[in-house]
């Protein structure tokens, strides 16, 4: 790999690893004799949690801006018209590597009316919550009780769900698996 070579967004990836790298030998520097490795694997995971979470939300991004460059699937009206940018908004959905916070352009069709976001359709984005991320707030609530649930899912997997949220969405999809 040839850093000069780098898009924009892998140097930016690759220099977050190398500061979090050397954030790292830095706390196990400072750790005193028979802590390094309890203070080192908590700091390693909080590191590695936000690098991942970044680095999906950099992905997501750049296939939202890719699907919205391409014209005929973006702006193409189910009417026959082609739709037409109306701004840009934000979107945080809850994955199971925490959250990420994606703009998307909006398009609208001047005709009919008709309007969506491209990116939504191509990312599989449904709603607050990723698919995955539903699925881990199911398996915790079939276990534990809503609090309890997480507790746990903040404690096993960083994720910040409250309790209320996770008894809708394990109600939710209960539902939709009897329905
Ligand atoms: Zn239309």
């Amino acid at each position: 790999m040839e850093l000069e070579k780098l898009t924009a967004e892998e140097r930016l990836i690759a220099e977050q690893a190398v500061l979090n790298f050397r954030s790292l030998n830095k706390a196990c520097d400072d750790a005193k004799d028979g802590t390094v490795l309890a203070v080192a694997e908590k700091l390693a995971m909080i590191q590695g949690r936000k690098l991942i979470q970044q680095t999906l939300q950099t992905s997501l991004e750049l296939q939202a801006r890719a699907i919205e460059k391409k014209s005929k699937v973006s702006r193409a009206c189910s009417c026959g018209r082609t739709k037409a940018h109306h701004g840009r908004k934000p979107r945080v959905v809850m994955t199971s590597s925490g959250e990420v916070c994606l703009s998307r352009v909006y398009f609208r069709c001047v005709v009919c009316g008709d309007g969506g976001f491209a990116a939504d359709g191509r990312l599989g984005i449904h709603g607050r919550y990723s698919v995955e991320a539903e699925r881990l707030v199911c398996l915790a609530a079939a276990s534990w009780s809503y609090d309890v649930s997480s507790d746990r899912l903040e404690e096993f997997c960083g994720l910040e769900i409250g309790d209320t949220a996770i008894r809708k969405i394990s109600q939710r999809r209960g539902a939709a698996m009897n329905a």
